[in-house]
């Protein structure tokens, strides 16, 4: 079985989320599965030039809207398994991966230019497998293709939603420039008067999944679906929820390159090493007894962002330490910042990306704060439990598939979760936190449940093969 992987962003190549990761990870795994897998994805301004391993395409002519785009492809095996990186200069070489005005034409075009490589370089895969809104396209296309070219007959399509949220919703008018003008593609756009990417992947693609169990379901509900949830429920026989895996030779304490100490479940102390360091590098008082609560996140409201800001006082009142990594909408940034100038020795803040940091505050963090209003699967509690960094989080999508609560009869589950999206809830369970940090057994024994989970990307690759067996049948 051959897979082609199209996605906007994969590691180490590009990545602003969860999406970069997944698409980077799950080629890498399919292989070690035994599958035979190319990725194919833009080679943005910011992709260092030492992954681009060597040109795969020098003259990629991509007939497009009438005009013909000179592109390139290059090659690489930096994450783990063949890549092409599409290298169209006006489409990606931006100050940033998104955030434009075009961006659906620009996404339109690295569709087409991926199906125009593939017929480049070999026969059709036997599945495509496309992922969020930025690959509506490429789903459109192949269906309709597969009506009269016979290269694409056999080719099945499979659409993974990653964040419901983003849509790629544009004017109908572009709809007949991208050469969607039949009514059988403009039907799958069309979305309340205008033209949506998302649309046309969940209605063209022959099998739809999504990152968690539980997503999958709420996605069928209409404050998760975002206009969109009465198609889910209609396709709801051709979809599956796959929870995310862990890229564990990236994400694992006993050999992570960018913490200052190593450990595993049997030599946990090592940990305190890391505390001290994160304290250090925040310029924040070295009081190990005393916990640190983290948060790495982009700032945006979907994030529980608001919730943060409603208990951060009584978090400060325990004599707790916060550290937040992230940047995003200026309001939360600001709250970041008036949080840190109200107590200097206990809060540290870093505005920004920094993939670095991110590891460190995963090892020297104590508890990992996620209130999500929603969340689709989320990586950061899964980095948090091999890290033996204990996860409070809101029970939704992902992190309801992934944290257990920690029951102190039996001394099962690995962190702590609430149910309403209230600040009191989330103190609640704050609380137990809290009081189970004080007992140091008691907190070992949550640590090694979280530590003792396997979220690997083999179990999850296992999954994707069964589903493109399903799709393919
Ligand atoms: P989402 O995709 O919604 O952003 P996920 O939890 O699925 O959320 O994935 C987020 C990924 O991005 C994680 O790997 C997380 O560590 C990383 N990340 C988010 N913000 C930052 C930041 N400011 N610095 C470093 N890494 C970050």
């Amino acid at each position: 079985m051959r897979i082609a992987v199209i996605s906007a962003e994969a590691v180490p190549y590009s990545k602003t989320g969860g999406l970069g990761d997944v698409a980077g990870a799950l080629p890498k795994a399919l292989r070690r599965v035994g599958v035979d897998s190319v990725l194919i994805t833009p080679c943005y301004w910011q992709t260092k030039g030492e992954y681009l391993w060597s040109t795969a395409v020098e003259d990629l002519n991509v007939d497009w809207r009438g005009n013909v785009y000179l592109a390139k492809a290059f090659y690489s095996e930096a994450n783990g398994s063949p890549t092409f990186l599409i290298d169209a200069p006006s489409f990606f070489h931006r100050d940033s991966i998104y955030g434009y005005r075009e961006d659906h034409e620009r996404f339109a075009f690295f569709n087409h230019a991926a199906l125009v490589l593939l017929q480049r370089i070999g026969a059709a895969p036997d599945i495509v497998h496309l992922n969020d809104w930025h690959c509506g396209f490429a789903a459109a296309e192949i269906a309709s293709r597969r009506r009269w070219d016979r290269y694409w007959q056999k080719t099945r399509t499979v659409f993974s939603i990653h964040n419901m949220a983003y849509q790629g919703v544009f004017g109908t008018e572009d709809l007949w420039k991208f050469g969607f003008d039949g009514e059988y593609e403009r039907n799958a756009f069309l979305s309340n008067g205008a033209a949506s990417a998302m649309k046309a992947g969940l209605s063209l693609s022959d099998t739809l999944s999504t990152v968690s169990r539980r997503y999958a379901v709420e996605i069928q509900m209409p404050e998760n679906g975002y206009g969109l949830d009465w198609l889910v429920r209609q396709r709801a026989d051709r979809l599956i929820g796959i929870t995310n895996g862990v890229d564990y030779e990236v994400w694992n304490p006993r050999t992570d390159q960018e913490i200052g100490s190593h450990y595993d479940a049997s030599n946990l102390e090592a940990k305190r090493e890391c505390k001290r360091q994160l304290l250090e590098q925040f310029s924040l008082p070295v009081k190990l007894d005393r916990p640190i609560f983290a948060n790495i996140t982009r700032l945006t409201a979907q994030k529980g962002i608001d919730l943060m800001m409603q208990v951060a006082g009584e978090i400060l009142s325990s004599g707790s330490f916060i550290i937040s990594l992230g940047s995003g909408e200026k309001r939360y940034e600001d709250f970041w910042q008036s949080l840190r100038d109200y107590a200097p020795q206990q809060v540290g803040v870093y505005r920004g990306y920094n993939e670095s940091l991110a590891h460190k505050i995963e090892a020297g963090a104590d508890i990992f704060l996620m209130p999500s209003k929603f969340e689709p699967c989320g990586l950061n509690q899964m980095y948090s439990l091999r890290y033996g960094t204990v996860p409070i989080v809101r029970a939704v999508g992902g992190l309801d598939d992934t944290v257990q609560n920690f029951d102190s009869i039996d001394g099962t589950g690995n962190g702590f979760k609430f149910g309403p999206y209230r600040s009191d809830k989330f103190l609640e369970r704050i609380y137990e936190a809290l009081f189970a940090y004080a007992d140091p057994d008691t907190w070992r024994n949550i640590q090694l449940n979280g530590m003792a989970e396997d979220n690997s990307w083999e179990n999850a690759a296992r999954k994707y093969v069964e589903l493109y067996e399903w799709t393919r049948s």
